[in-house]
């Protein structure tokens, strides 16, 4: 039988429950919303980093971050990060989809390891060494007069990028989409083509005053017509996979249009399968992680992986009667503050593990210890963690044999 083509869709920073087949009223997710009644929707599929260079690794190589060595994002990601990475040789699906067969298309621009193993990938102008030397130039020169956190919270604004060397040299989102029609349009049959549309996140790059919920919710409906676009031209024999790789917290938990946090806001994202072999109109409750990607891409290819993974392959459980998944997620975070969280079905455990003080908003973003029960408080607003001590236990014990802390 023939191989499914494969475009895999990726829009950083978009939650879940911002999209109307989530439950989102105000949204704009026509596309969106068709492909999931027309494919499989899991209702809870979670990121394990809420930065884009740790999560995209994970859901590209299906390991969590501590497996694969990438915890950091841009140029906090150091020199021992990057050995790990390559000691522990991490392949990549787009690596192991050319090894069988596929041509391989990414429209990207984090560069560095995330371009491996592609026949094209566009060609990114920024000097990522030069930039990485004059940011930490500045930081340094900042944190010399106490004013370190305040750097961090300026290092995106266009002063800032225009001092060290931009960022903006990569494509927009309009000419994103007409690269992948045109690659589309190609027919090198298998194909897979891998999509990464920054323009939601970057609405939430914009100036203080320009950010709000509703700019974040037209950010999503502008990508949902590219959405539609890439959908038309491919047809409904390629297998489209579409997700964000971290949520964002509109103003939950006083965390104001960033992605910092552990909680679900940031975490929980969308995961939609739709075309080729996928089947229609499934809804699936199970707990999901974004590494279960690598795995159901390569299965959708009929390739068989031997390598050692965190993966699931979701296309063995399309089926709602074989929730549930996963156990529990894993996730953490290290660009503001250190946490780490599991997340069942039923309870959000989070620890500090290092910063407790958030460098972003220079506030302690809950205790050091939170249990919610997300059956009874989904928001996440009452911290059990000080009456529920055999929990709090047992999830300190989990997080032991985990990562050793
Ligand atoms: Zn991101
Ligand atoms: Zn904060």
């Amino acid at each position: 039988m023939k191989k499914p083509n494969i475009i895999l869709i990726l829009v950083d920073a978009m939650r879940a429950r911002s999209l109307g087949c989530y439950g989102y009223d105000n949204g704009g997710t026509r596309t969106i919303d068709r492909l999931a009644s027309q494919g499989v929707l899991y209702e809870n599929c979670f990121t394990c980093s809420n930065a884009s260079d740790p999560a995209l690794t994970s859901m590209m190589s299906g390991m969590l971050t501590r497996s694969h060595g990438i915890l950091h994002h841009s140029f906090e990601v150091n020199a021992k990060e990057l050995k790990t990475f390559n000691d522990k040789e991490v392949r990549l699906v787009q690596e192991v989809l050319k090894e069988n067969g596929y041509g391989t298309y990414g429209l990207d621009f984090l560069a560095r390891w995330h371009m491996r193993g592609y026949d094209y990938y566009p060609n990114i102008k920024i000097d990522r060494t030069k930039r990485k030397k004059r940011l930490n130039q500045l930081s340094r020169l900042f944190g010399a007069v106490g004013q370190k956190a305040f750097f961090k919270k300026i290092q995106r604004s266009k002063v800032v990028r225009r001092l060290v060397g931009g960022f903006d040299s990569y494509l927009n989102d309009e000419e994103i989409t007409e690269k992948a029609v045109e690659i589309i349009s190609q027919n090198t049959d298998p194909y897979f083509l891998f999509v990464h549309y920054w323009g939601v996140h970057k609405s939430m790059s914009a100036s203080l005053d320009d950010r709000s919920i509703d700019s974040y919710d037209r950010a999503i409906e502008q990508v949902d017509k590219y959405i539609e676009q890439i959908a038309d031209a491919a047809g409904e024999d390629t297998v489209m996979v579409i997700l964000g790789d971290h949520g964002e917290s509109l103003g939950e938990h006083d965390i104001w249009f960033d992605h910092h946090g552990l909680y679900d806001p940031t975490l929980h994202i969308p995961l939609i399968l739709s075309g080729g072999s996928v089947p229609a109109g499934k809804r699936v409750n199970g707990l999901v992680s974004i590494t279960d990607v690598f795995s159901t891409i390569l299965s959708m290819a009929e390739i068989d992986y031997l390598g050692k993974t965190d993966s699931i392959d979701l296309s063995k459980c399309f089926d709602e009667e074989k929730v549930p998944i996963r156990d529990y997620i894993f996730a953490e975070e290290n660009y503001y503050q250190d946490k780490v969280c599991l997340r069942t079905g039923q309870f959000k455990f989070i620890k500090t593990v290092g910063r407790d003080i958030c460098e972003m908003c220079n506030v302690r973003h809950g205790e050091s210890i939170e249990l919610y029960d997300l059956v009874k408080d989904p928001g996440e607003s009452r911290n059990i963690a000080s009456s529920e001590h055999s929990t709090v236990a047992e999830f300190e014990e989990q997080l032991k044999e985990l990562i050793g802390s």
